[in-house]
């Protein structure tokens, strides 16, 4: 009885996320919405998860509340992975510098994923 309980649950939980991926998360909300540029800019759906998660005071959150992008097909997950691969490389010898807070930002980022302050024309 217990084994084929687990075993309709078990089905149900792959049902849900059968196409779905998780390509990225961190802390840093700000990073992962660039990252999310960077996917969407690839012409790959995403969605976010834990959007509204973070506290008010703009303390760490715990890890279960990080800010997560996710691919909605499946098969785009090596897609997304490689778009963000590239972003990076091509990025580390034009980086740019945060006015505001010193920070190194890779090319492919439009703000400072420390502070979100807009990269300086
Ligand atoms: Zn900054």
């Amino acid at each position: 009885m217990l084994f084929s309980r687990s075993g309709v649950f078990d089905s149900l939980q792959r049902k849900q996320f059968y196409n779905m991926k998780l390509i990225y998360t961190h802390e840093n909300r700000f990073l992962v919405y660039n990252i999310q540029n960077i996917v969407e800019n690839a012409h790959i759906a995403t969605t976010l998860k834990n959007e509204y998660a973070s506290s008010a005071a703009g303390d760490l959150v715990p890890h279960e509340t990080w800010l997560e992008l996710w691919v909605v097909e499946d098969d785009d997950y090596r897609l997304a992975m490689t778009a963000i691969d590239t972003a990076f490389k091509q990025g580390s010898p034009i980086e740019w510098v945060c006015q505001q807070c010193s920070e190194r930002n890779t090319a492919s980022f439009d703000v400072c994923w420390q502070c979100q302050t807009e990269r300086p024309d």
